[in-house]
């Protein structure tokens, strides 16, 4: 079992339950929406999927095959490793945990997947180190 941070962007045609019901009937992937977004266009889902790790890869193949399309959230997060002073600001403001600290070298360790595009990170690091994508 794992867990996976995706947004989902809808047309105007597939607003509707057909992503929720195919990743829990068809590939057994578990959605909760962390974030919700309609216009009059479309709309995004930011959804934690928890699952077997191929099932939410199938599941996402699938979703854009229908036109759905799934981004890893943890594309979005960059962060230069050179401009990273490890403060560890980050580590304080980050609601889902991704940042830690290596005890055995002091070093701020960033793992991605763990992400849910708050920003936080992004207005705190006094460096600028962190940056998310704006189209997320
Ligand atoms: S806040 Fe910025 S500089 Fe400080 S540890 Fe985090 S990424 Fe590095
Ligand atoms: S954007 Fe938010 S959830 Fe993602 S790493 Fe930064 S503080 Fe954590």
């Amino acid at each position: 079992m794992t867990e996976r941070k995706y947004k989902l962007r809808f047309g105007d045609k597939n607003l509707d339950d057909s992503a929720s019901y195919i990743l829990v009937s068809k590939y057994n992937v578990t959605p909760i929406i962390l974030q919700a977004r309609v216009d009059g266009g479309g709309g995004h889902l930011l959804l934690s999927l928890r699952g077997e790790e191929k099932n939410i890869k199938d599941a996402t193949e699938h979703l854009n095959s229908i036109g759905i399309r799934t981004e890893p959230v943890e594309d979005h997060l960059k962060r230069e490793e050179e401009l990273c002073i490890d403060c560890g600001s980050c580590i304080s403001v980050c609601p889902a945990e991704a940042f830690s600290l290596d005890l055995s070298t002091w070093d701020v360790r960033l793992d991605a997947k763990k992400c849910i595009a708050c920003g936080l990170c992004v207005t705190t690091c006094p460096t600028h180190a962190v940056t998310l994508s704006k189209d997320l």
